[in-house]
């Protein structure tokens, strides 16, 4: 079986509620599983851009958005989820056509989160509001207050690991502010945005609310960010990338908020619960093939430990069976492209002619296909690129440690600071490491728990700004005082 039955959207862009076949070149999409094209995108220029962001800048000051009332907004980001959830199988076929990972994890993780994060935001148009208060030094009678606005057009540029969700990072709050959205996913990955935008459209968002255009980031994303009626930048991606958008913005002053790459520690405690350490920092680091943000890829164990973690860190890997998308049995999919996998082979490659070890025999790979084996590297010194370089697939670096200081020194000798994983039964140091680990987020003894109710984003090069929880209004919500004179 593959996916070739499964009825896929037009390849073309979303603008005003129209399809959009225009654009300067195409680019092909493939699946992973196969590396064979099923079709191919339109590059959407700056005409097409333009079109979009007017369509978005049409629809945020039209009465049919701007007028609506929360309430109403509440109930159409909840019939959205209502619309993801009587599609599932259609959208969990597209997620894993389009990134390659195994059907019975997107179903279960990509659009259940998908509507969590629609109902989670749609509690959040009726409590949006500002204050009113009284101003310290005026001596007039007056009435104050403080407004809290809509940004305006945002432009959401999201990666290809989580297409679906990371999309909804961005749009969920950003229409619960009554803002709108011009969306542009990863060249690899079109096809659950695309339908997203058909079913908003069908649940009775207005036209010109959520539009999505296809392209590559050179063109496409390059004058989406930098077009001047775009209030607002929600990017999710590499760091490189984060760091040209930013710079790209500041003509305008743009609002931008970047969640960018990661290099997450992960530290096994000297009293850890193994049975519980040892299978949730091997999934920390091969869930998804490693294509995680914060995946915890740098693992420090206590030296009494090392050698009993090793073995059943490769003992876990050795159980994950690389498979197709399609297929029941699949526990990971492969990387996302050949290049993608090139750039994973090397820095293994590299590693291994430094003189780094793997723990264990690898397991086997299908012949076709970007698959990547789980790989175990043991004694790798802090210094080692394959210790401080983003992966982005399944290659897990471990090194000893003595003492717990040792390790939240070498977890923060990082560049980056998106997550960190602590095992320990010792709540002391459970509270004590996550107070010094420079991370965005901390998980005790679980890992790569992201939800709609709490903040996420990093510390240092892992990004500006946080998504998700209450945090997030601050990126979608301007701030307006109003002073009325009363005499
Ligand atoms: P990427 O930066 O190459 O691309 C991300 C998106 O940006 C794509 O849609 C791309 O077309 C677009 N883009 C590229 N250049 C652009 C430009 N100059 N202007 C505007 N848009 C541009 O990243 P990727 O390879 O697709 O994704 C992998 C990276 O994403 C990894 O570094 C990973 O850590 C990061 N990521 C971060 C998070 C997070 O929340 N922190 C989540 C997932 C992935």
């Amino acid at each position: 079986m593959s996916w070739e039955q499964i009825e896929r959207p037009v390849l073309g862009h979303r603008i005003g509620g129209h399809v959009v076949m225009r654009g300067e070149g195409a680019l092909a999409v493939e699946d992973p599983c196969s590396a064979r094209p099923y079709g191919e995108i339109p590059i959407a220029s700056a005409a097409e851009v333009d079109a979009a962001v007017a369509a978005a800048k049409a629809a945020f000051r039209a009465p049919a958005w701007r007028q609506l009332a929360p309430l109403a907004r509440e109930r159409l980001l909840h019939k959205l989820a209502d619309a993801i959830e009587a599609d599932a199988p259609r959208m969990a076929a597209l997620e894993a056509l389009d990134t390659g990972r195994p059907i019975a994890l997107t179903e279960t993780v990509d659009i259940p989160g998908a509507c969590a994060w629609l109902r989670t935001y749609a509690g959040w148009p009726t409590k949006l509001h500002g204050r009113a208060g009284s101003l310290a030094a005026a001596t007039i009678p007056h009435h104050a207050y403080v407004r809290r606005e809509p940004v305006g057009v945002v432009a959401a540029i999201t990666p290809w690991n989580f297409p679906l969700i990371l999309s909804l990072f961005k749009i969920a709050p950003a229409l619960a502010a009554g803002c709108t959205v011009v969306l542009k996913p990863a060249p690899e990955t079109p096809l659950t945005a695309l339908r997203l935008a058909e079913l908003a459209l069908q649940v009775g968002f207005p036209p010109g609310v959520l539009n999505v255009v296809l392209g590559d980031g050179a063109s496409t994303g390059a004058a989406l960010v930098t077009h001047p009626d775009v209030a607002k930048i929600a990017f999710t991606g590499s760091t490189a990338t984060g760091q040209a958008i930013l710079r790209s913005s500041v003509p305008e002053l743009k609002r931008v908020t970047l969640e960018l790459g990661g290099k997450s520690p992960s530290i096994i405690c000297a009293d850890a619960d193994l049975a519980r350490a040892i299978p949730e920092a091997a999934m920390a680091c091969f869930f998804n093939s490693g294509q995680v943000c914060y995946a915890g890829t740098r693992l420090y164990v206590h030296r009494s430990q090392y050698e009993a973690v090793l073995q059943g860190l490769a003992e876990v890997a050795g159980t994950l069976k690389l498979g197709p998308s399609w297929s029941r049995d699949s526990a990971l999919g492969p990387l996302i492209s050949a290049r993608q996998r090139d750039k994973v082979d090397g820095l293994v490659s590299r590693a291994r002619a430094s003189g780094i070890a793997e723990a264990g025999p690898r397991g086997a790979a299908p012949e076709h296909g970007h698959y990547y084996a789980p790989t175990i590297l043991r004694d790798v010194p802090p210094e080692a690129e394959i210790a401080r370089e983003e992966v982005f697939g399944p290659v897990l670096a471990v090194t000893a440690f003595d003492d717990v200081d040792e390790a939240i020194a070498m977890a923060n000798d990082s560049v980056y600071g998106l997550a960190a994983h602590v095992w320990t039964r010792d709540l002391r140091i459970a509270h004590h490491a996550s107070a010094r680990l420079e991370a965005g987020t901390v998980f005790v003894n679980c890992m790569l728990l992201a939800d709609p109710s709490f903040p996420f984003g990093g510390m240092k090069k892992s990004g500006i700004g946080r998504e998700n929880g209450a945090e997030v209004f601050d990126a979608y919500l301007e701030t307006k005082s109003v002073v009325i004179a009363l005499n």
